[in-house]
């Protein structure tokens, strides 16, 4: 385990949706779509945690946790030490502005009807930054900074590629000058020519300005070019967190070692897919008995049905945590 302190840690956090009843003849509590539950983590200055899992197992449900789109059921987030719920208006405000947000889609991201430099100087004015001729100076260092040229200021979102557009929403979330950026599939909506671009544009920012990531995606291939860390989700909770290296040549977890063998790879002159995970990730309106992954497992036993395991290390592996009963 690091020593170094937490830049952003989160306590057993849980975001559960009450949901409506779907008649008034049902009888019994209303349901609960449990999105998150009892995660914890931590990320240190400059360290990059990706967060993976299949479509629909919360992960944007945390990342939107930790930039105060959703309020936190239970469970703490603390920035440099501060509990994020116990502070003040100022103070919140003065920490949000140190953790920006990257979205999956970045044309539904930026308002189509104001020109980059307002879209750019937006956050600027909200967090109270500068005057109108610094917040210009400003927009125009930062989309020197993602790669595109000054006269972009005067264009309108819509005239610009998809990869484009990516680098101008990346703009926008530099300029309140973030510790922490919460990049939520910023990749998913991108041509495959174009991810390579991406991600070594956020790697030298990354160096240029000793961020740290959230970086939330579902494709492992993706995140081994940029992660320090990685933590797996399955239908709301952690199952493994591990050092990239350890994760990738020794997954513990038997849903870890599917997502792995599921990377496309090229063999032999063609491309190869290994085993993919059998069945439909379960409704996390009524997640499976103890550990959740049971009905897919191929190691499942009679307990796995029964009790849920906890995020402890795995043997002789002690940066390597992961919640199953038969960790190897
Ligand atoms: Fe599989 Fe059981 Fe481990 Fe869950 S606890 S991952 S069901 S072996």
């Amino acid at each position: 385990m690091s020593t170094t302190a937490p830049l952003l840690a989160v306590d057993n956090l849980a975001v559960h949706f009450p949901m409506a009843r779907k008649s008034l003849l049902q009888r019994g509590p209303s349901p609960v779509l449990q999105a998150v539950s009892d995660v914890s983590f931590s990320i240190t200055p400059g360290e990059t945690l990706a967060l993976v899992g299949e479509s629909g197992c919360g992960k944007t449900t945390l990342g939107r946790a930790i930039v105060g789109l959703y309020a936190a059921t239970r469970g703490a987030i603390s920035f440099k030490g501060e509990n994020l719920n116990a502070m003040t208006d100022a103070q919140r405000k003065k920490t949000r502005r140190a953790i920006q947000m990257i979205f999956q889609d970045p044309y539904e991201s930026l308002n189509p009807r104001l020109p980059v430099s307002d879209v750019i100087t937006e956050p600027l004015l909200i967090h109270g930054i500068g005057n109108r001729s610094e917040r210009a100076d400003r927009a125009r260092e930062l989309i020197a900074q993602v790669g595109l040229p000054v006269d972009a200021l005067n264009r309108y979102p819509h005239q610009f590629s998809g990869g484009q557009r990516q680098r101008i929403a990346i703009a926008r979330a530099l300029g309140p000058e973030p510790e922490l950026m919460v990049a939520d599939e910023p990749l998913s909506a991108l041509d495959v020519s174009i991810q390579s671009q991406i991600l070594n544009l956020m790697s030298e920012l990354r160096e240029r300005r000793q961020l740290s990531y959230l970086f939330i995606s579902h494709d492992l291939a993706a995140v081994h070019h940029l992660a320090d860390r990685v933590a797996v989700m399955y239908l709301g909770r952690l199952v493994e967190v591990a050092p990239r290296g350890d994760l990738y040549d020794s997954p513990s977890h038997p849903y870890t070692r599917a997502l792995i063998e599921a990377i496309p790879r090229i063999g032999q002159g063609r491309r190869s897919r290994g085993r993919t995970i059998q069945g439909d990730l379960p409704s996390p309106l009524n997640p499976p008995s103890g550990c959740a992954f049971h009905p897919r497992c191929p190691k499942a036993q009679a307990i796995c049905k029964t009790e849920a395991p906890s995020l402890l290390p795995a043997p002789g592996r002690e940066q390597q945590l992961v919640a199953c009963h038969f960790k190897d």
